[in-house]
């Protein structure tokens, strides 16, 4: 029986309501009042330029790749230790995923890496926060600008968090943001592109909009409704903007119950950490995280693994990822190979993420650290 999952999805009370009134509007499409409501809130809140609501992060990131008129054989530098989909928007539009190993301290693409790894094909690097945790932005935009390329943050773990002052996906050229069910703040499926450039956002809007010039000609900006640019459709239904609305309305609410229950997870497993049993996650100085989720290394991958298989027959469940994507099958077909990126292969081996959902409250932390001491 599974006392404690690896996650839930936490409502605010207001979900329902919103919809019904999404509903009773008569707009149930994309584009309606609340998809307008949450893009002004995010921006406002943010600070950024423009942001589109999409289906879900990998799409915004998708509506990125083409925005980035990739061609084939054109280059994009990402850390291996990622999600699929921040390699696969890319590799759709032709091009070739470049990886680059990671930091031992937060997980994030060793920016030290990146320049022995640029050719002239190069055409952006995909900045991806972990865990809610910036990425070395001023070293990555400053490498990107001398060599006039664009850099993508995949901000899917990192809505909310900040950089040096400056909240995650404002720094890039573009952003994406996730509000699948597992992230900080959800909708279910859900997702955000953040333009950084007033230049990029016309062409991103009729890209989200299957090709067509639709946003413009609603706003009077054109006479005719047509076909205009390579698209799809990259919109979603304001029944879940309407959702997304209530878990936007509650940002600082929910930021605080994470912070709660991340530090409570770091003083209950810190002597375990001293005892030199386990490495606790980093957060820089400079980084104010969104405390996306909690993860431990261990020793070993073995030690992992009892630890993994020990906390779930106590019904438990904690997880690890990510399986590395130069050394996944569709890696190998672009000619990787394991042993290629040491730090990614390790962590990958050694990782767990423990349970961390809202409603997580702090003796169950408590029941959970104490598991993993008795398991070790
Ligand atoms: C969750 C996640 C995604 C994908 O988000 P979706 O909204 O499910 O498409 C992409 N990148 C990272 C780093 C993620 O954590």
């Amino acid at each position: 029986m599974l006392k404690i999952p690896f996650n839930k999805a936490s409502l605010t009370g207001n979900e329902l309501r919103y919809i019904q009134e999404a509903v009773e509007q008569g707009h149930i499409s994309a584009d309606g009042s609340f998809t307008k409501r949450c893009c002004e809130f995010l921006e406002r809140q943010f600070r950024a330029q423009k942001i589109l609501l999409t289906p879900s992060c990998t799409h915004a990131l998708e509506i990125a790749a083409i925005l980035l008129d990739l061609a084939a054989g054109d280059e994009v530098i990402l850390p291996s230790f990622a999600f699929v989909t921040t390699a696969n928007a890319f590799v759709l539009r032709g091009a070739r995923p470049i990886f680059v190993d990671i930091r031992p301290d937060t997980l994030n693409l060793d920016e030290a890496q990146i320049a022995e790894r640029m050719t002239s094909r190069t055409k952006a690097i995909v900045a991806l926060h972990y865990a809610g945790v910036a990425c070395e932005m001023d070293a990555i935009m400053s490498l990107a600008s001398q060599h006039g390329i664009r850099v993508v943050e995949d901000a899917a773990q990192g809505v909310n968090a900040k950089y040096k002052g400056r909240f995650l996906g404002t720094i890039g050229d573009f952003a994406a943001y996730s509000f699948h069910e597992t992230k900080n703040y959800t909708c279910g499926e859900g997702g955000a592109l953040v333009l950084n450039h007033a230049q990029d956002v016309e062409r991103a809007e009729i890209v989200r909009q299957k090709g067509t010039n639709r946003n413009q000609f609603f706003r009077g900006e054109t006479d005719k409704y047509t076909w205009t640019d390579l698209g799809s459709s990259y919109v979603l239904s304001d029944v879940l903007a309407a959702f997304l609305f209530a878990q936007l309305e509650q940002l600082n609410e929910i930021a605080l119950k994470r912070r709660l229950i991340y530090e409570r997870y770091f003083e209950a497993l810190k002597p375990l950490r001293d005892a030199g049993k386990l490495v606790l996650p980093v957060i820089p100085q400079h980084c104010e995280s969104n405390f996306h989720l909690f993860h431990v290394l261990f020793q070993s991958q073995q030690i992992r693994n009892q630890v993994m298989d020990g906390l779930k027959s106590k019904g438990i469940l904690a997880v690890f990822h990510y399986i590395p994507l130069h050394s996944s099958p569709m890696g190998m077909k672009f000619g990787y190979r394991q042993g290629q990126f040491p730090i990614t292969e390790d962590v990958s081996g050694r990782l767990l993420r423990l349970p961390f959902y809202n409603t997580l409250s702090m003796s169950e932390v408590d029941w959970i650290a104490e598991s993993i001491g008795k398991l070790l």
